[in-house]
């Protein structure tokens, strides 16, 4: 049996380029597609060298998830095994201000996208769901059963898409969502990093403060967004987990389903968390830069404490987390010292 070859939609983004260069270097074939709305060319073109190097087969297509006649041509090109889903805005507090944006791109996009994969006969999927589908947990750590009631319209456009996916059980869909908690890091060859625009994300605005004082300019302090959450030290807390482990988990969800695997759901965190400060403070002692911070209000859409379980995770999927907020911090921070895209 040849290789698999798995549509990554997204595959220019922060998580879908590191998920492709995974599945690159461990035997898969890609193809990828995305519309460059937020990916990166240059992941692209990295992705495309580190197939050559793998001997895997690489396609790459610009096109829109939801545009039938490109995605028509995507489906016959290509000998589709399974997707994983990535394309998607992924920004809470934007959520807030536009939700059409976001009930448009990710939701209404995707269910055409189903409807495509019906239409060639691809069964398969995973999905890069959210934590924050669950809303204001009640129990901490999040298990896989508390309801899902999101807080945001971010949260309600990936809950909306796992419904419409149990709906497609009738069609014959396998999906396994993933829910993630926060993503962070870069790739530890410092091949693939994250580069939003703009960055809104807590490692690397904090790691762009301490650049912009390595560098001498002026201004630019890191800001918290609330000190007074119902949190052992005022500010949120979150469940880290480096984008290397997470795409690594989103293989494991692809062996299942090739094994026959049902529909499912997981978390995927590290049954951990840190605060704000604490972040702040290791992010302190990785650059020995004392990073200038200001406490400002809060960013509306957070809830104060998300951890997951990650029992579900290990038990059927075999996957646990590998590496640390520190590991996280450092990565990012080579990464954007060394500005590799010159996006800075
Ligand atoms: N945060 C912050 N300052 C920033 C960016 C983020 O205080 O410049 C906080 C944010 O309010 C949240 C946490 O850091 O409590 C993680 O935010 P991020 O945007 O990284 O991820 P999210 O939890 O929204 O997925």
């Amino acid at each position: 049996m040849g290789k698999k070859n798995i549509l990554v939609t997204g595959a220019a983004g922060y998580i879908g380029s590191h998920t492709a260069k995974y599945l690159l270097e461990n035997n898969y074939d890609a193809v990828l597609v995305d519309n460059y709305v937020l990916g990166n060319v240059e992941a692209k073109d990295e992705l495309q060298k580190i197939a050559d190097e793998n001997g895997a087969k690489f396609k790459a297509y610009n096109a829109d998830i939801s545009d039938r006649e490109k995605m028509n041509t995507v489906f016959k090109e290509n000998e589709i095994d399974a997707l994983v889903h990535f394309a998607a805005f992924s920004q809470v507090g934007e959520s807030v201000i536009d939700p059409y944006k976001y009930y448009i791109n990710n939701t209404s996009k995707t269910a055409v996208l189903l409807d495509i994969m019906r239409n060639y006969g691809v069964n398969k999927i995973v999905f890069s769901s959210t934590a924050a589908t669950y809303g204001e947990p009640e129990v901490i750590p999040i298990t896989e059963n508390l309801k899902q009631n999101p807080i945001n319209p971010y949260g309600q456009s990936k809950l909306m898409i796992e419904k419409i996916m149990d709906d497609a059980k009738i069609y014959g869909l396998k999906s396994i969502r993933l829910r993630y908690f926060n993503v962070a890091g870069a790739s530890s060859d410092t091949r693939l990093g994250e580069e939003h625009r703009p960055e809104t994300h807590l490692i690397p605005n904090i790691l762009y403060s301490a650049l912009a004082q390595k560098n001498g300019e002026n201004g630019k302090a890191f800001k918290i967004f609330g000190n007074d959450y119902n949190t052992p030290d005022g500010t949120c807390v979150r469940d880290y987990i480096h984008v290397e482990d997470l795409a690594r988990a989103h293989e494991l969800a692809l062996k299942k389903l090739f094994n026959g695997g049902e529909t499912s759901y997981y978390n995927l965190g590290s049954n951990s968390g840190y605060s704000v400060k604490e972040v702040f403070d290791t992010a302190k002692k990785v650059t020995e830069i004392d990073i200038k911070v200001e406490i400002a209000p809060r960013r509306e859409g957070d809830p104060a404490t998300l951890i997951a379980s990650n029992k579900k995770a290990k038990e059927e999927l075999g996957f646990e987390p590998h590496k640390t907020l520190v590991d996280m911090i450092q990565t990012t921070w080579n990464w954007i010292q060394n500005d590799k895209w010159k996006k800075h």
